[in-house]
């Protein structure tokens, strides 16, 4: 048999498959977008950057959508779900991704209660509404793959990002919960956890400009001239969606480069 890949065709993993993508309008979000639906899913990208997502959706082509959605209000993330299923028949996979750093604080001290929270209820409670509604779906359909963005700060403290990280490694033991609730139902529930990725939230939150962001992400331990890209965090997501990881769940997929390994004092 002549292999698809002989042809210079790629395989369509996806093809088939409805998936929501939370934050798709940009970064690791746009990117993931842009592959699932080279393999064929239909996509619906919900954020809160209505332009970003309207122009992505366009150059996407019909079978990706935009909603605005904003992950920390429970109606828009009900509607987001219900108009994946209204426009698509179904929803297989759930990639809650949408995410907010917050700011360095040099101390605890400094760090204001309603900063603190509004990290949490992005990265937590957002993550939190894009499960509950997906299982509303999945649940009766007996199949689904729910996907959550962690951070590599789920296993290593790399800077005092305190709110940020205790809300990544929040998504960690909530996917490794539901992981366990949802396994009865045929839907696998994990996580991604990237390195440094030059993204807008990297220079935006971190102030670093676009040089010093790919200088982070280019230093990933023992992997030398490599640079992670948001395609590479796109690539783990789609193996996560897709079924070639159908025994796959509850898992804390580190993309890392290996940094954590031969970084263990940082863990
Ligand atoms: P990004 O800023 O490019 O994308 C984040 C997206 O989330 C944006 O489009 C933003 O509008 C959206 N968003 C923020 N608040 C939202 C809300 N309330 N409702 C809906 N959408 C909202 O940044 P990114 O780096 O692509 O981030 C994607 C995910 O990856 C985040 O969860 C982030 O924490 C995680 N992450 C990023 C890195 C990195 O180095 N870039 C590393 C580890 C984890």
């Amino acid at each position: 048999m002549v292999s698809s890949l002989n042809h210079g065709l790629i395989a369509k993993r996806l093809a088939g498959k409805v998936a929501i993508i939370t934050g798709g309008a940009s970064g690791i979000g746009a990117s993931t977008a842009r592959l699932f639906q080279k393999h064929g899913a239909k996509v619906v990208i919900a954020d809160i950057q209505d332009d970003l997502g309207h122009a992505l959706s366009q150059d996407l082509g019909p079978n990706v959508n935009y909603i605005h959605c904003d992950v920390t209000n429970d109606d828009d993330v009900r509607k987001t779900v219900d108009h994946a299923v209204a426009s698509h028949g179904s929803l297989h996979i759930m990639f809650n991704n949408a995410g907010f750093a917050g700011s360095i604080y040099p101390s605890i001290t400094e760090i204001e209660k309603e900063k603190f929270e509004k990290v949490l209820s992005i990265n937590v409670v957002g993550a939190f509404l894009g499960a509950k509604h997906a299982a509303r779906v999945m649940v009766p359909a007996r199949k689904g793959s729910i996907l959550f963005t962690s951070s590599m700060v789920s296993v290593l403290c790399v800077s005092p990002v305190h709110a940020y990280t205790a809300s990544k490694h929040a998504v960690v033991g909530l996917a490794k919960s539901l992981g366990v609730e949802l396994g009865e139902f045929g839907i696998r529930v994990n996580c991604i956890s990237p390195y440094a990725v030059a993204t807008p939230m990297m220079k935006k939150h971190f102030g670093m400009e676009a040089e010093g962001c790919e200088d982070l992400a280019a230093r990933a331990a023992n992997l030398k001239g490599v640079v992670l890209k948001a395609e590479d965090i796109a690539d783990a997501a789609l193996f996560l969606a897709s079924d070639e990881s159908k025994y796959v769940s509850a898992l804390n997929l580190v993309v890392d480069g290996g940094f954590s390994i031969v970084n263990p004092s940082l863990s």
